[in-house]
């Protein structure tokens, strides 16, 4: 049976940039644009020409890509002609292959929000469709609150949507605006517009606020819907838009949509999808969520024992779909509720050959159980449980070391006379025969100790250079005057590969110290320092 095509449409940089503490510059849109381009969707809406400069610089020129870039912005206003509206003008003017149209469907907003009347807000529809296809675009409307509007009053906002079709948009897509629709509400409302309207014209646009935006643009799928709005890692107002990151591998791992249907992402840029979901944070500064499905570093961990065993025996015991397909990797934690499988397959995955009764094996075991009994946590912190294992198989060289550290914060006030706290790091460290003395100021005492750790390292400066902190996270244990801190910092390098390192400690510089300490020796080995 031949396979239907179903269109991606993406709108991190419209519905997306309304995230809260979300703010893209005209450089995020335009690295944005061209990583959604490269995954193969199908439509890349940029945002609101003529609403804020940067939208308007966005669409001030034609930005060619594979994908259509789009437009979007409201209907003609009610009362005016389409030549009269300036918001309009604007939009069809933007440089853009299509433009896609907000406009109300549900009566109450009709008479509410826009104080006008239900024939005048069709006629608003009809006059922008036609205004858009006149200048040459493919026009979309998206139907806000279709589905309260349909629950309320199903042959008005039937009649929205018939309206933008007869007068030819490409699509009509139904908007779950307020997100709080259900996945069989869904399924029955589209499959009932899909009797007047062919499906391969619908889309959904589903926001996330029963957790269930991903289910419902699924079940408008089922329906007969062909088109899926959503948003990279579901950014979006409240609890975000249906996250096309989840979505994505569904459709091509899943037998059921895999065999139905054809979408514009090849099996190539699906394997980049971990990276692509990644970067985005990056971007935004914002640590990925570990168990984001699919491409969280949790999204195949394994923690006990037995499936360990299973795991390394027969991947497809405990896993739905294979890590690689997706850019994401297998992983086996390492704690003390593992047994010796995990760590013989943690090995394994390393890299590192050894016989499973190798008496170092045995060692290696030991030390993470001793070590996770005082506080560290090797499941957390992938970097250190790998230089345990080299350094047990003597594969760590002695690149450098530590011979003294002196980290101070003062509190004073500056010249204008407000209070400021100053951390300052001296490091005295040595490579070889050389002698090499850091200094440098921080944010904090850890950045301070941080910044003076890597800022000489003599001759392995060079390796560390694309080195970079992505998180830090503290945790006391055990609390009360016997406490102890434990410290994660996550690093990531030039080549986007991220590792976490962990230190334990009754004092918080020394449990950081140790941290960084892993994860400079780890990008040390990483990149093949010599000894
Ligand atoms: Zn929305």
């Amino acid at each position: 049976m031949p396979r239907e095509r179903l269109y991606l449409f993406d709108t991190t940089l419209r519905d997306g940039a309304q995230t809260n503490g979300v703010d893209f510059t005209l450089a995020d849109k335009l690295a944005i644009a061209r990583m959604l381009d490269e995954l193969g969707i199908d439509y890349v809406e940029g945002g609101y020409p003529g609403a804020n400069p940067i939208d308007t610089d966005f669409f001030a020129q034609k930005r060619p890509m594979r994908a259509k870039f789009t437009a979007f912005g409201m209907t003609r206003r009610p009362g005016r002609s389409a030549s009269n509206d300036p918001g309009l003008v604007a939009l069809l003017d933007a440089q853009a292959d299509a433009i896609c149209f907000v406009a109300k469907s549900w009566d109450y907003h009709v008479r509410v929000a826009l104080e006008t009347t239900e024939e005048e807000n069709l006629a608003s529809i009809r006059d922008s469709v036609r205004a858009a296809k006149a200048k040459g675009r493919e026009v979309l409307l998206d139907c806000e609150h279709f589905f309260d509007g349909y629950k309320a009053k199903p042959a008005y906002a039937l009649a929205c949507a018939q309206a933008a079709y007869d007068e030819g948009a490409r699509w009509v897509v139904l908007c779950d605006t307020n997100g709080g629709t259900l996945p069989h509400e869904v399924e029955r409302i589209v499959g009932e517009v899909c009797q007047k309207i062919p499906g391969d014209h619908v889309g959904i646009h589903a926001h996330n606020d029963t957790e269930q935006a991903v289910a419902n643009s699924f079940a408008a799928v089922r329906a007969g819907a062909r088109q899926i709005q959503g948003t990279l890692n579901g950014l979006g107002e409240r609890c975000g838009n249906a996250n096309l990151v989840s979505i994505i591998p569904t459709l091509k791992l899943k037998k059921e949509y895999a065999e139905a249907f054809d979408i514009g992402v090849s099996d190539e840029a699906l394997a980049r999808l971990a990276r692509v979901a990644h970067s985005l944070d990056e971007l935004l500064n914002r640590s990925p969520d570990r168990h984001a499905p699919y491409v969280g570093e949790s999204a195949f961990a394994t923690k006990a024992g037995i499936h360990a065993s299973a795991i390394v025996k027969e991947p497809a015991t405990y896993e739905h779909v294979a890590p690689e397909r997706v850019g994401n990797k297998r992983k086996l934690l390492v704690s003390d509720q593992a047994g010796r499988s995990n760590v013989l397959a943690e090995l394994d995955r390393i890299g590192l050959k050894i016989d499973r009764n190798d008496a170092r094996v045995t060692r290696l075991l030991d030390e993470v159980k001793e070590r996770e009994a005082i506080g560290y946590a090797y499941e957390a912190a992938d970097a250190s449980f790998e230089l345990l294992a080299r350094r047990s198989l003597g594969q760590v060289p002695h690149y450098f070391a530590v011979e003294k550290f002196d980290v101070n914060v003062e509190k004073r006030t500056n010249a204008k006379g407000e209070p400021v706290t100053v951390s300052q790091a001296v490091v005295k460290i040595k490579v070889g025969d050389e002698e090499l003395i850091s200094v440098a100021e921080g944010i904090g005492p850890v950045n301070a100790l941080d910044l003076a750790l890597r800022k000489d390292l003599g001759k392995y400066q060079s390796f560390i250079t694309g080195l970079t902190l992505t998180d830090y996270r503290v945790r006391i244990l055990n609390g009360g005057t016997q406490a102890v801190t434990r410290v994660l910092i996550e690093s990531s390098d030039e080549t986007g590969d991220r590792w976490t390192t962990v230190g334990v400690s009754a004092n918080i510089i020394d449990a950081s110290f140790q941290a960084l300490m892993d994860s400079i020796v780890y990008k040390l080995v990483k990149s093949g320092a010599p000894a």
